[in-house]
């Protein structure tokens, strides 16, 4: 038998089906995709609903531009940090990057389990940037996916979403033609954690306002305890924790230099062979958050199930219950 007949027979059968067998048909093929997800490493796994992404997502920017004719648009998110990481000084922990790269590990295998099993075209969306648009545009907002799709909720830390269970996540994303029923967002935001009104209410900081190196981040909570406002100012952010913009500058900087030892002081001063090692190794540390927001954020490194120790407890707490 053909390893394809599977879905040979699945199109044949379309053509006879009723709406309600296409309704459980596609429930089916939703439990078992997001199963997938879940299986090969993911925390979490939903579809964000279509219409929603549209309608706040700029032109050019919608799953349409990347897919014609996507249905539905799946995200994983992937654990942050081990617990051991937040006890690392800053300058460490920059190094350790992130861990999206498996969340992106994730997708690409789920766009090939859908074509397979379903025979309904899918990609992996790319998280990249918009290469018409320059380094701080990208082609899709993975994160605007995974917050429809109920994955986390926008904080007071520049919108990185947060989960109430898993805390802070990387997220992928993936397009198909295959209609899937949407997920809700999530019912309440997590953030601020009740400690961080109780810090608002002191200083009228939250900690991570209060200890970003940037001092980038700032908001109100309201009288009930809700974020109010959530100021975020990119470029500080940008110019401390990614790095995109520094080797053209170091190049200029060293071609402008009128002495041979001028040039050699801009290229082999602390920060630029810093910057040529951390490219030389593809160290995630080039591109990545400097993740003092999130070292300080209760939800971060406190949540129930936020890192491999927490989810172990839980796992072995479930199993005591059993
Ligand atoms: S990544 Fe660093 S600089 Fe950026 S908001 Fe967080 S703490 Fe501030
Ligand atoms: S520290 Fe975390 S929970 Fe507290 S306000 Fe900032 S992002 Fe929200």
């Amino acid at each position: 038998m053909s390893l394809y007949s599977g879905s040979l027979v699945g199109v044949m059968e379309k053509k006879t089906q009723q709406p309600e067998d296409r309704h459980s048909d596609s429930l089916d093929a939703k439990d078992a995709i997001l199963k997938y997800c879940l299986s090969k490493g993911a925390l979490v796994a939903g579809v964000a609903d279509l219409d929603a992404i549209n309608r706040i997502a700029p032109a050019g920017h919608r799953p349409a531009d990347i897919m014609p004719k996507v249905k539905s648009v799946i995200s994983v998110g992937v654990g942050g940090q081990t617990q051991g990481a937040w006890t690392v000084p800053a300058k460490a922990l920059a190094y350790f990057g992130s861990t999206e790269t498996r969340a992106y590990g994730i997708a690409y295998g789920c766009a090939f389990f859908i074509e397979n099993r379903y025979g309904e075209r899918s990609v992996y969306c790319p998280p990249d940037l918009d290469n018409e648009k320059g380094p701080r545009v990208p082609l899709q907002s993975v994160k605007l996916h995974a917050e429809l799709a109920g994955l986390g909720a926008r904080s007071l830390a520049g919108d990185i979403l947060l989960h109430p269970e898993f805390g802070y996540m990387y997220f992928a994303s993936i397009f198909t033609e295959l209609e899937l029923e949407p997920d809700p967002t999530m019912p309440e935001n997590p953030c601020p954690h009740p400690s961080c009104v109780d810090m608002y209410r002191k200083i009228g900081e939250t900690p991570c306002m209060k200890f970003c190196p940037a001092q980038c981040l700032s908001g109100k909570i309201d009288e009930a305890g809700n974020q109010a406002e959530m100021r975020y100012e990119m470029s500080k952010c940008a110019e401390l924790a990614e790095q995109y913009e520094a080797v053209p500058k170091m190049i200029s900087k060293s071609i402008d230099a009128e002495t041979s030892q001028a040039r050699d002081d801009v290229l082999y001063d602390l920060d630029a062979t810093m910057l040529w090692y951390k490219m030389s190794v593809g160290s995630g540390g080039l591109l990545a958050q400097c993740f003092e927001c999130m070292r300080v954020c209760p939800i971060a490194t406190r949540a129930p199930m936020a890192d491999p120790i927490r989810r172990r407890d839980a796992r072995q707490a479930a199993k005591e219950q059993a």
